[in-house]
């Protein structure tokens, strides 16, 4: 759910990245997987373009917690399988949550369609606006944002379904856990020092990019300060 800043040059090592040891390039990620010695770099500089932060979550990455995620899914289009501006890092193979069962982001999504929010600048929190499609509820939960029109709703609900965005023991607890730590000093602050905290925190988590479950924390304390 973070915005993937494409908005620059194709890395100059890309196709390098993506040729075989013996010189072949197909453009087809699933026939060359195995011969792409290098493909760590490639991950390694998505991990760098997202802050170290997963696409869809938020959560941090490293090399060998993160997988490459393909927007369009290969299935859908093999020629987009390698290209730059298709592929981002997100989280490879979390634990199962026992409350569903399920993993969250790359596990979950497989081929399923999904929304294309991470490539949208303008669906971002900024300094004056929530213009992202989520609420951020104290629990640590992200839900579909109640102005939103009828019909992102649906499309909005499903992104949140299919990646397992709540996954209760590690994304929502987290986020939580995160949350309470960051507001635990503003407990016997009187309303305006409150606010006045709050403000802060919105402002500083804004200017740091490499902030785990940026988009949640942004979300919460926008709304704590006026910003929906
Ligand atoms: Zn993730």
């Amino acid at each position: 759910m973070q915005f993937i800043n494409k908005h620059h040059l194709i890395p100059p090592d890309w196709d390098a990245w993506f040729t075989t040891a013996n010189g072949r390039r197909t453009y087809d990620y699933e026939a060359d997987y195995g011969e792409l010695h290098n493909l760590d770099l490639a991950k390694n500089h998505l991990i760098n373009e997202q802050n170290g932060l997963c696409a869809y979550c938020q959560k941090q990455l490293t090399i060998s917690t993160a997988s490459i995620e393909h927007i369009v899914p290969k299935s859908q289009n093999k020629a987009l399988s390698t290209n730059y501006y298709n592929l981002v890092a997100v989280c490879k193979n979390p634990p199962v949550d026992p409350l569903n069962n399920k993993r969250h982001c790359d596990k979950e999504r497989g081929n399923k369609l999904l929304v294309n929010i991470i490539m949208l600048q303008d669906c971002q929190v900024t300094k004056t606006k929530n213009h992202s499609y989520f609420a951020a509820n104290s629990d640590g939960s992200l839900s579909t944002k109640h102005s939103i029109i009828q019909e992102l709703s649906d499309p909005i609900d499903a992104f949140l379904n299919i990646l397992n965005i709540n996954h209760h023991s590690i994304l929502k607890n987290n986020r939580a856990q995160l949350l309470h730590k960051i507001i635990e000093p503003s407990k016997n602050m009187s309303h305006s020092e409150k606010s006045r905290y709050y403000r802060a925190q919105f402002h500083r988590i804004l200017n740091d990019k490499r902030i785990e479950y940026r988009q949640y924390l942004l979300i919460w304390f926008g709304n704590k300060i006026g910003i929906n």
